[in-house]
């Protein structure tokens, strides 16, 4: 039941703003930037890229391989199909161009802060993310995030030293605020990290599926919705059907 929800948490990339769209006009950019790569057909890059992200990314989660590591790794597994072979250092510089690049195309969408303030007014709200502190703070800062969450409202794995989805990193925000697993909603894209963990960890959650994947587990959300801006209409549809069916 909504009426039971007193704190709404959210998960940032991809739940608060469409990081993978950033995402891929910086790659694009980055490319075409780059002196290793820019004479290369960027289309059969990006499918390499995409390949070896996925693949670099699937190791990270089983905890083979750092964060660094997949951002270095996929680069150099991408550019190997065009025999240019460079070194973990080159790669690094590359991932730091394309980062700051993404910054810089980061756009606030106030259509979205306006929703969260307004929330806000009802209830806790905050953000739980995996990530580099320095990374994250910078989206916040360029999403104008910072100001609909206080500090004491953002919780970055790198600092808090817990990473969705473990349990522990849905309860320290929970134990800060003094509210109990059953009051709170976890909003955010990923099934594993966000969906599964927040309700392996006592809480409701609410899928933001915005390519309708079919669900990968027996997990129950809330509800699933596409966007941040559709979970709005649909969460004020249901709190009108609850007090109906209280009246
Ligand atoms: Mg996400």
């Amino acid at each position: 039941m909504l009426q039971d929800i007193k704190i709404i948490l959210f998960d940032l990339d991809n739940t608060l703003f469409p990081f993978e769209f950033y995402w891929e006009r910086a790659t694009k950019e980055t490319f075409y930037r780059f002196s290793l790569t820019k004479h290369l057909p960027f289309d059969e890059f990006f499918t390499y890229y995409q390949h070896y992200d996925h693949y670099f990314w699937k190791l990270h989660h089983e905890g083979h391989i750092s964060l660094d590591e997949v951002r270095q790794q996929r680069l150099i597994y991408a550019l190997k199909h065009f025999d240019q072979h460079i070194s973990m250092e080159e790669a690094d510089i590359y991932f730091r161009e394309f980062f700051s690049y993404l910054i810089h195309l980061l756009k606030p969408d106030e259509e979205v802060n306006v929703f969260l303030r307004e929330l806000k007014k009802t209830y806790k709200i905050g953000i739980i993310t995996n990530g580099k502190a320095s990374e994250q703070r910078s989206k916040l800062e360029k999403l104008c995030l910072y100001e609909v969450f206080t500090e004491e409202e953002i919780f970055i794995s790198e600092e808090t030293g817990f990473e969705k989805p473990q349990l522990e990193a849905f309860h320290l925000p929970l134990l800060q605020y003094g509210m109990e697993h059953a009051q709170a909603v976890f909003v955010g894209d990923s099934w594993n990290n966000d969906v599964v963990g927040a309700i392996n960890a006592g809480m409701s959650a609410i899928w933001i599926n915005p390519k309708c994947n079919k669900q990968p587990s027996e997990h129950k959300p809330l509800f699933v919705t596409e966007n941040i801006m559709t979970l709005k209409d649909r969460w004020v549809s249901l709190q009108n059907a609850e007090c109906r069916s209280l009246e």
